[in-house]
C-alpha cells in the first residue's frame, strides 16, 4: 500500500479526498480524461492541464502495440514520452484486447490475439499486462481483468468473475511496491448482487491501493448501473479510492459520486469534441445544428475555458461544419473544462453537505435546456 489516500468530507456516501501519487496530488472526486495513444486527442498536454485534469488514463492495449511498452521504456517512461508531468493511470489492456483485437482466445494463462493493426500474435496475461503498465511507468496500475460482455448467462458471468479474482492475484503478486504508485484491483460480477458481492469480497482479501467497479455502463441501463453500484460500493473498503471504469454522461458522474465513487473515466467528453457535441449547464449541444449559425452567444456563459471565452457559438458551428482542426480542439477543451468543473463544483458540494441540493439543481438544469434537435 505505497498509494496515500485522505478523506477530507463526507456528505451521505459522498466523500472528497486526495490521491498522492508519485506525480502529484488529486483532489477527489475527479475525472480523468482518456489519452488512448500517448495523447489526449486534439489536445497539447498544456491544454489538457488547464482544464485542471491532474490525472490521465493511458491504454496499455495500444501502446503495447504502437510504439510499444520497451519503446516508451527506453525513451523515459510515458510521463517523458507525452510531455505529462501528472499522474497517469493505465488500464490492464483486458478490456480493450476483448473489444478490438481479432482472433482472441481466453484461457486460464491469458488472452492470446491478433494484434488490429498488423495481425502480429501476442499473449496479454496478468504478468504482462502489470509488466507493461511498469515499463510505461504508470503512477496507478489496473489489475488484470475480464469483463464479461452483457447480456450474457449467470453461468458465464460466474465463470469470468472468478477468473478474474484469480487474474487478481497474479497482478498483485507480479506488482512491484515503489513509493507513489499503487495498484487497484477491479470487482467483476454483472448486473448480479451476489456475484458483485462475492468479487468485491475476493479482491479486498488481495489487498490493493483502490478498488475498480468494472463492467457497467455496457449495455444494461442507468437504473441498473446505479443498482449494482449501491451493492457492490457497500461492500469495498471505505479508507481506499472506489473507481467507476468507463463511465459516462454527466448525471451518471452525479448519480455515482453520490454512491461514493471517487475517479472516473470515459471517452465521452473527449471523442464527442472532435463531433461537435458540446456539454453544458443546460444539457448537451450538437454544434452542426443550423439554429447556431448566425448566433453571437458563447457556447456556455459560465465557462472558463478558452472556447465559451473567446468565440461564438456561430462561430463554433462554422468551424465544425467546415471541419476544420480548431473545432475538434476547443470543443475538447470545452467538454473537459465542463467535466473538470462539474467535478470542482461537486467537491465544494460535499464540503458544505449540500449534495443533495446540488444534484437536484444539476437535474433541473440540464432538463430545463432547450432540447436540441438531431442535424
Ligand atoms: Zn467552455
Amino acid at each position: 500500500m505505497t498509494l496515500g489516500f485522505e478523506i477530507f468530507a463526507r456528505d451521505g456516501l459522498a466523500r472528497t479526498g486526495r490521491l498522492h501519487t508519485a506525480h502529484g496530488t488529486i483532489e477527489t472526486p475527479a475525472f480523468m480524461p482518456v489519452g488512448t495513444a500517448a495523447t489526449v486527442k486534439a489536445m497539447t498536454p498544456e491544454m489538457v492541464a488547464e482544464t485542471g485534469a491532474r490525472i490521465v488514463l493511458g491504454n496499455t492495449y495500444h501502446l503495447m502495440l504502437r510504439p510499444t511498452a520497451e519503446r516508451v521504456a527506453e525513451l523515459g517512461g510515458l510521463h517523458r514520452f507525452m510531455n505529462w508531468p501528472h499522474a497517469i493511470l493505465t488500464d490492464s489492456g483486458g478490456f480493450q484486447v476483448m473489444s478490438l483485437a481479432k482472433l482472441r482466445s481466453i484461457g486460464e494463462e491469458g488472452v492470446t490475439f491478433r494484434s488490429h493493426l498488423d495481425g502480429s500474435r501476442h499473449l496479454l496475461s496478468p504478468e504482462r499486462s502489470i509488466e507493461i503498465q511498469h515499463l510505461l511507468g504508470a503512477d496507478i496500475t489496473m489489475a488484470f481483468d475480464e469483463c464479461a460482455p452483457f447480456p450474457a448467462e449467470r453461468d458465464a458471468v460466474e465463470a469470468s468473475t472468478e477468473l478474474t479474482l484469480r487474474w487478481a492475484e497474479r497482478s498483485r503478486r507480479t506488482f512491484a511496491d515503489r513509493p507513489g504508485h499503487g495498484i487497484f484491483g477491479i470487482v467483476q460480477g454483472g448486473v448480479h448482487p451476489d456475484l458483485r458481492e462475492r468479487s468485491a469480497a475476493g479482491t479486498t482479501a488481495i489487498g490493493f491501493d483502490g478498488y475498480a467497479v468494472g463492467g457497467l455502463a455496457i449495455g444494461e441501463g442507468r437504473e441498473t448501473t446505479f443498482a449494482v453500484l449501491d451493492a457492490t460500493v457497500s461492500c469495498l473498503p471505505e479508507d481506499r479510492p472506489h473507481y467507476l471504469m468507463g463511465v459516462g454522461k454527466p448525471a451518471d458522474l452525479v448519480g455515482a459520486v453520490k454512491r461514493g465513487i471517487d475517479l472516473f473515466d470515459c471517452v465521452l467528453p473527449t471523442r464527442s469534441g472532435r463531433t461537435g457535441q458540446a456539454f453544458t449547464r443546460e444539457g448537451a449541444l450538437n454544434l452542426r445544428n443550423a439554429r447556431h449559425a448566425a448566433d453571437p452567444a458563447p457556447l456556455d456563459p459560465e465557462c472558463r475555458c478558452p472556447a465559451c471565452t473567446g468565440f461564438s457559438r456561430a462561430y463554433l458551428h462554422h468551424l465544425t461544419k467546415s471541419g476544420e482542426i480548431l473545432a475538434s480542439m476547443l470543443l475538447t477543451q470545452h467538454n473537459l473544462t465542463y467535466y473538470a468543473d462539474l467535478m470542482a463544483e461537486m467537491r465544494a458540494a460535499i464540503e458544505r453537505g449540500g449534495l443533495a441540493d446540488f444534484a437536484v439543481a444539476f437535474a433541473a438544469a440540464e432538463a430545463g435546456g432547450a432540447p436540441e434537435p438531431p442535424s
